[in-house]
């Protein structure tokens, strides 16, 4: 999964205990620490064309980041991270960066074919909607749409670039997921973690973008 992920991360920003930009590096935490292995070879993808209908990744190998039990220690990793390097931000914040970061299995879940393990070397699973191209992409588009609405909702621009910047993000990331399913397949497994890295990392950016530009509108009693 690509840019659906970032739904779950967007409603968690939503409640204005976490930043966007914050819970964009906690949707995307595991596939950070997956582009890593992967370089470093300890995970392992092989890239075939045709695999699924949706993308060419075979992930036959991806336990440290991707298993159900790895993904529960990554998230109580990730919120007592949050917890020691924001120590302002209120506790649930750092409880709520935890369920971004858990979130990504399950979405993932949804899409991926059986390669995700519960624990090391157990039986893998995945509902498999990347078997279904147009499925797949309208779902990521779709929830990632919806959380957005959400969230502009709850916030109003503080300048002019609060109105733009949404747009300008939500065509950005929306094209990058159209390249993603229907743009040619990556060359080489390392170039698929090194431009997964710097393409979270410019979400990342762009989140921390709306962050400055708009606030959370006062509630009404
Ligand atoms: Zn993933």
């Amino acid at each position: 999964m690509f840019i659906g992920h970032y739904a779950p991360g967007i409603l968690g920003a939503s409640t204005g205990k976490i930043k966007l930009w914050q819970a964009f590096v906690g949707a995307q935490l595991v596939d950070y620490a997956w582009a890593t292995l992967n370089l470093l070879g300890i995970e392992k993808t092989r890239i075939i064309e045709g695999f699924t209908e949706a993308n060419p990744l075979d992930l036959y190998y991806m336990p440290y980041t991707h298993s159900f039990g790895m993904s529960i220690i990554w998230a109580v990793m990730g919120a007592c991270l949050f917890g020691l390097i924001f120590r302002k931000q209120a506790k649930e914040g750092a409880i709520l960066f935890g369920l971004v970061v858990m979130s990504h299995w399950f979405m993932d879940l949804i899409v991926h074919v059986r390669d995700l393990p519960i624990w090391f070397g157990t039986q893998k699973y995945g509902f498999g909607m990347w078997n279904h191209r147009m499925a797949s992409f309208s779902f990521e588009i779709v929830i990632f749409a919806l959380a957005m609405a959400v969230y502009l909702r709850k916030t109003s621009a503080i300048n002019k670039m609060g109105k733009i910047w949404p747009v300008v993000v939500i065509v950005f990331m929306g094209a990058l997921q159209v390249m993603g399913n229907f743009g040619p397949p990556p060359k080489s497994t390392d170039e698929l973690g090194i431009s997964g890295i710097f393409i979270y990392t410019v979400f990342a950016l762009m989140a921390w973008g709306l962050d400055k530009t708009r606030r959370f509108k006062a509630v009404e009693v």
